[in-house]
């Protein structure tokens, strides 16, 4: 048996940090629980423009298109801002998602215990939620034709087009009621068929494939703007929610912020599979290269950590170990470790990015 294969690529700023962690975490697993990955490390973002004039080289891309999964830190910088926009660190990572075809970005919005003061919803609202959300990730107003700012008359006329086709909506709600049947067995799909065409479809396709195919999910329907209501009144009535790309990108962020600090988000993206039935997939965390603390060991590795987590449950197929790796973070949180971003007015020193690193790892050793 081959090892499964890991591209790690950390990135700019704190990526290289975190993802330093990351590292320690993966070679706990191969030590302690026999599971060995094929890592490469490479270039994305300033640090690959910096070396090779592009964010992202073809050679890297060939590589992200033949392993089994890809692992990224945090992309950006200060000193890329005057760059073309070709070569602008974010366009590695466009072009990661882009060519690897990752219509399913898994945003979960989960709330450990000993963090629910950080949110600014009450804590009974949304301590212990552990909700999922599925947006497609590369259709929709984002890429749809017309677009562009045409003169019109005596004035200019901004258009985006809002487009989805019958198989673009099959394939992510497929995700969704995959995700689903491994979690609380809800879907909840969002969008606005009150007053667009395009939410009429999708509200038709989701349902026929959850009628042909996951009858034993339970599925229901929302109007996007009520969900962002809903998701600030009562979060955990939600297990998978299922949206579009523009509706995606609000209510995911709305819902991360149920959660607390920025440093605690995970992400997964995920395509069609490839032919070993493993999908193309690309985890990071959600936040970005925080250069006003990068360099100082401040940076909370736990989202990068908790995307790891998220690889070994959707590409490795490895729920059990990507439980105990989240229950040794819940565990570190517990005991009261925490790193600058996740300090109130409690005062005391901050855990540093290595030490929130040591105290993970000796909870997984404590999980033996
Ligand atoms: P950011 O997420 O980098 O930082 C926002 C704030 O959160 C900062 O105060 C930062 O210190 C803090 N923060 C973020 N992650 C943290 C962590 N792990 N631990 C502790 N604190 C953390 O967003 P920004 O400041 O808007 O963007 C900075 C750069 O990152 C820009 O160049 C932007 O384009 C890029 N960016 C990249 C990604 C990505 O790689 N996916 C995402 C967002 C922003």
């Amino acid at each position: 048996m081959t090892n499964p294969t890991l591209l790690i690529l950390p990135g700019d700023g704190i990526g290289p940090e975190v993802m330093a962690e990351v590292r320690r975490i993966i070679d706990w697993f191969g030590a302690k629980r026999g599971l060995a990955f094929d890592v490469t490390e490479d270039l994305v973002g300033g640090a690959a423009y910096d070396v090779h004039g592009v964010p992202l080289s073809d050679e890297t891309m060939a590589k992200a298109q033949e392993v089994d999964a890809v692992l990224l830190g945090a992309v950006g910088g200060p000193q890329y801002d005057t760059l073309d926009f070709s070569l602008k660190p974010e366009r590695g990572l466009l072009r990661l998602r882009k060519e690897m075809d990752l219509f399913a970005n898994l945003r979960p919005a989960q709330c450990f215990d000993a963090l629910a003061d950080f949110s600014s919803l009450k804590p009974e609202v949304v301590a212990g939620l552990d909700i999922m959300i599925v947006r497609e990730l590369t259709s929709g107003v984002y890429f749809g034709e017309p677009r562009g700012i045409f003169e019109e008359g005596n004035e200019r006329v901004g258009i985006n087009t809002q487009r989805y086709t019958e198989s673009e909506i099959d394939r992510v709600a497929r995700a969704a009621f995959e995700l689903a049947k491994k979690r609380a067995g809800k879907v909840c799909s969002m969008e606005k068929a009150n007053v667009m065409e395009s939410g009429i479809l999708w509200r038709e396709v989701v349902q026929k494939v959850h009628d042909e195919s996951y009858p034993e999910v339970e599925l229901s329907h929302m109007y996007a703007d009520a969900g962002g209501m809903q998701l600030c009144r009562w979060p955990k009535q939600f297990d998978v929610i299922v949206t579009d790309n523009l509706f995606g990108d609000l209510l995911s962020d709305v819902a991360a912020m149920l959660t607390g600090s920025l440093g605690m988000l995970p992400s997964a993206s995920l395509g069609a599979p490839m032919a070993n039935g493993r999908p193309k997939a690309l985890y990071e965390p959600v936040h970005g290269s925080a250069p006003d603390i990068a360099g100082q060991g401040k940076a909370n590795p736990c989202a990068c950590i908790l995307s790891f987590a998220m690889a070994l449950r959707y590409s490795f197929d490895q729920g059990d170990e990507a439980t105990r790796l989240e229950k040794a973070v819940e565990t570190v949180l517990a005991d009261g470790v925490r790193t600058a971003d996740l300090m109130q007015a409690e005062g005391g020193a901050p855990a540093s990015t290595r030490q929130m690193g040591d105290a993970v790892l000796a909870a997984l050793d404590a999980s033996l």
